[in-house]
């Protein structure tokens, strides 16, 4: 026999019994999304290299070592999206959607890096997006986030942080930069190897950093807090009393910086303890700059990513059952002729019965293995139909999760005992 072949590292299969789950998560969301008025946009897995070098930035984990990249046959660079906002932004864009208007959109499906494989952290992974265009006050900013919180309400997840804070704009940001090289370079001997490469290319994110060891030093770290104008102050207010007011709770935590560098003002993230490591499931905020960057004219942003299989790995360990899908009704088909005629009644029944889970036992087989098929399906009936009961016209209806005794009944009442059974 030939060697079988794997799928590749960090790269998972969502089998039957988990996508349950999955499907119970993406309707919920889908479901909360439409509340507030988002509309679904979906848009290509490879997008042209540059787009991810000019969006996500050059100095990034994500465009210096994370992408897959190749070449097409023509020769031209196409990268697997890593994430959904650039290539959002550009379809935006290339389709008139940002022209004196407002969007409010969402995506979801497959992200592609090239990173360590580990718990929580995949090189095929899922998100689910939101972004929005043409908003610069903060009400869209609060909006996006108690979206974030309804969610999380909506799929039965409790106890997860919101924290909270603000990059300002870019110019605040170049006073806060010079103000934090300078601290950190009075530390350099406690920085990591990343972080020394980090302090000349984009040292707000060694904020960013999860060395244990910088820890004390980061904590210790100024702030930008000192560097907001008027403006970004009142910005940031107006998105704090929407959430005090709408009880939604959060924590500031001036080290959060996110990874990418298009963000100002706004930045959020959604924490868990209960994922180890790997503990942000959302992560967004405000991007005014990235239009611009990438060709157009500037449009302000909002946007959020989710990921799916952080948020899946939570419901698991809270509902372990909340997704078991059963069967209804099972049939047990014995013989050529009842198999025959047992597939066109089941034909009969999902006209009726629309709403059930009706599997017609194929394959063949004896009365035991059908039997055993039905109670793996999970269904609470079993019809049976055989040499006897096609004779009669007849059915015999077993019940498969309960000792009452099977009953025989005639063809023509089969719907109306389903009907009452399943009322
Ligand atoms: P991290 O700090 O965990 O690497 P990130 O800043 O790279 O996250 P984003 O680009 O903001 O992540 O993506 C948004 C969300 O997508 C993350 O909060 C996380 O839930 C999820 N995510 C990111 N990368 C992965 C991955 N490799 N595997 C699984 N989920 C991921
Ligand atoms: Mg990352």
């Amino acid at each position: 026999m030939a060697k079988s072949i794997q799928a590749i590292r960090g790269m998972h299969d969502v089998l039957p019994q988990q996508s349950p789950l999955w499907q119970f998560l993406e309707q919920r969301v889908a479901t909360v999304l439409k509340a507030y008025g988002y509309r679904e946009i979906r848009m290509p897995i490879l997008e042209v290299t540059e787009l991810f070098k000019r969006s996500i930035g050059e100095v990034t984990d994500i465009v210096e070592k994370e992408m897959y990249t190749f070449d097409d046959r023509n020769g031209l660079s196409v990268t697997m999206r890593p994430e959904g906002t650039a290539g959002c932004v550009r379809a935006a864009m290339e389709n008139g959607l940002l022209h004196n208007q407002t969007q409010r959109l969402w995506y979801q499906g497959p992200m592609f890096r090239y990173e360590k494989p580990q718990k929580g952290r995949y090189r095929q992974f899922h998100q689910i997006g939101v972004e929005t265009y043409g908003m610069a006050g903060p009400d869209i900013d609060a909006e996006v986030i108690l979206i974030t919180a309804r969610i999380w309400a909506a799929l039965g997840i409790p106890e997860l942080e919101l924290q909270l804070n603000t990059l300002g704009t870019p110019d605040e940001r170049q006073a806060y930069r010079e103000e934090l090289v300078a601290y950190f370079s009075d530390n350099a001997a406690l920085l990591d190897e990343d972080s020394q490469r980090r302090l000349t290319t984009n040292p707000l994110r060694i904020l960013d950093s999860k060395n244990p060891d910088m820890r004390d030093m980061l904590d210790k770290a100024p702030t930008l807090m000192s560097h907001l104008g008027e403006e970004s102050q009142s910005h940031f207010a107006f998105i704090r009393e929407t959430l005090d007011s709408a009880g939604v709770s959060y924590t500031i935590n001036p080290r959060l910086v996110r990874g990418l560098d298009y963000y100002s003002r706004t930045v959020f993230e959604w924490v868990t303890d209960q994922l180890g490591a790997q503990g942000t499931v959302c992560a967004g905020g405000r991007y005014d700059g990235l239009v611009e960057q990438l060709g157009g004219k500037p449009v302000p942003a909002v946007g959020f990513a989710m990921g799916i299989e952080r948020l899946i790995a939570i419901l698991e360990m809270l509902q372990p059952d909340a997704a078991t899908v059963n069967a209804d009704i099972y049939l047990v088909l014995l013989g050529e002729e009842a198999t025959r005629s047992g597939l066109v009644m089941a034909e009969q029944l999902r006209d009726a019965l629309p709403q059930l889970e009706i599997v017609a036992n194929c394959g063949g087989g004896g009365m035991k293995a059908q039997f055993k098929r039905a109670d793996r399906s999970g269904a609470r009936f079993a019809l049976v139909l055989g040499d006897s009961e096609l004779e009669n016209g007849t059915v015999v209806v077993k019940p498969l999760r309960s000792d009452d005794a099977q009953i025989e009944i005639s063809r023509d009442d089969v719907v109306t005992a389903l009907k009452q059974r399943f009322a």
